[in-house]
């Protein structure tokens, strides 16, 4: 029998190709300024802890090392305004905020409570906080726990496994009696993006205070809290910022709030005269209000790093690269993994997707466990979800290939 000549690559497979796309990257050379102990290790989790920039480990030797040891007690003279000056790097260079706005303390859970709690002294004799059912269970502990001490009913939003909470929803709840909306920016499980603005908008016409909680979106998408003028938000730093293992979390209070809100936890680090040490608080202006007692010196200059580093790459870019690298997966699934009892966790339309992909499939917690043991590694949500969590400054497209080829081995046996 006459040989025959090898197929063709076909059009379809080119495509499917990540030589190419991460060729013609242009934040692909990021990837050198992280620690990448392992090269074949492929890291999918970096929306649960991003990679460590090699900018964050110098400056953690030097601030433990010189600082701490060689300044002691006297490095506070430059440690002391740390949160303030990281909020304001961290402000422009994903928040879209102005300076004065965002301050980086405490964690995301204690933040959410502390705005969320003066939100709701602002809108006394109003019973109801709205809120999303499948949302990261920290906030809504927070919100139970709230309502509770102040005798509040919750109305729920079941929003769609995978399209999130639609406004039409949040439409239907907001009534005179809404104090307070809290919505997550980016939903952890499925990705999906909430309208915002429309969200604003009809949080204003009723007057309720709208919280955003923005752990799933900072660095990953662009947020512009100062153009939209969103009224107050929180979110984490150790996500796709990068900012390093229980980095501090921060907090967002616009100017036209600033003035208005009282903070409900009276530290001594929002005193205007704070080494005064004097008998009456006397609170500062401004994001510095809320901030409560001595800072994680270590862990904020790791937020500085991240910072930093999202600023030279551009949030613009990283959600061009973010929405590629979201797009790649998605073909790779409909082409590889869907044939196989896989389906999408995550909306197609990239406008309403942040920077994960949820691959649905009922064996979902063993598959991920196999993939950990194979050097594969995304994380399992509950019941059914395999997150494929793309961090665009540390993600190539070959390592999204890698992942879905060991799921796609797997699923074959
Ligand atoms: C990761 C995450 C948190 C975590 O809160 P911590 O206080 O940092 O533990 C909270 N909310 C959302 C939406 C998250 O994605």
């Amino acid at each position: 029998m006459a040989c025959m000549p090898r197929d063709p690559i076909s059009a379809a497979e080119r495509e499917l190709d990540p030589a190419p796309l991460d060729a013609a990257d242009p934040l692909a050379t990021f990837r050198d300024r992280f620690a990448v102990p392992d090269p074949d290790l492929v890291y999918l989790d970096g929306n649960s802890l991003g990679r460590p920039p090699l900018g964050s480990l110098d400056r953690l030797a030097r601030v433990a090392g010189q600082e701490w040891a060689g300044e002691l007690a006297g490095a506070w003279n430059h440690w002391l305004d740390l949160p303030l000056r990281v909020g304001d790097a961290l402000a422009s260079a994903a928040l879209g905020a102005v300076p004065g706005t965002v301050a980086v303390t405490d964690s995301t859970t204690v933040n959410l409570y502390r705005v969320a709690s003066a939100a709701l002294d602002d809108r006394p004799g109003r019973g109801v906080i709205v809120a999303a059912r499948e949302d990261f269970p920290t906030d809504r502990y927070v919100l139970e726990g709230l309502a509770a001490s102040r005798g509040l009913a919750i109305r729920w939003l079941d929003g769609d496994p995978i399209e999130g909470v639609s406004i039409r929803e949040v439409q239907t709840a907001l009534d005179a009696d809404v104090a307070l909306v809290l919505l997550s920016l980016v939903s952890y499980r499925s990705a999906a993006i909430v309208d915002l603005d429309a969200v604003e908008a009809a949080a204003r016409r009723t007057g309720a205070h709208v919280v955003w909680d923005l752990s799933h979106a900072a660095g990953a998408i662009p947020v512009d809290l100062a153009a939209r003028d969103v009224g107050l938000a929180v979110g984490c730093t150790y996500k796709y910022l990068n900012g390093g293992p229980g980095a501090p979390a921060f907090i967002y209070v616009a100017p036209r709030l600033q003035a208005r809100l009282r903070p409900p936890i009276q530290g001594w680090f929002a005193q205007r005269d704070q080494f005064a040490m004097g008998p009456a608080f006397d609170p500062r202006h401004g994001i510095a209000g809320w901030l409560v007692g001595t800072p994680p010196v270590l862990s904020l200059v790791g937020v500085e790093e991240g910072a930093a580093l999202i600023a030279q790459a551009g949030i613009e870019a990283i959600r061009a690269k973010s929405v590629a690298l979201t797009g790649y997966t998605i073909a790779l699934l409909d082409a590889e993994l869907a044939p196989f009892g896989c389906s999408l966790g995550s909306p197609r339309d990239p406008a309403r997707r942040g920077g994960h992909v949820s691959v649905r499939h009922r064996d979902a917690r063993v598959l991920t466990s196999r993939l950990i043991e194979r050097g594969v590694v995304p994380d399992f949500r509950e019941p059914d979800v395999i997150r494929f969590g793309l961090s665009p400054l540390t993600t190539s497209f070959a390592d999204v290939r890698r992942g879905v080829d060991a799921l796609r081995e797997l699923l074959t046996g």
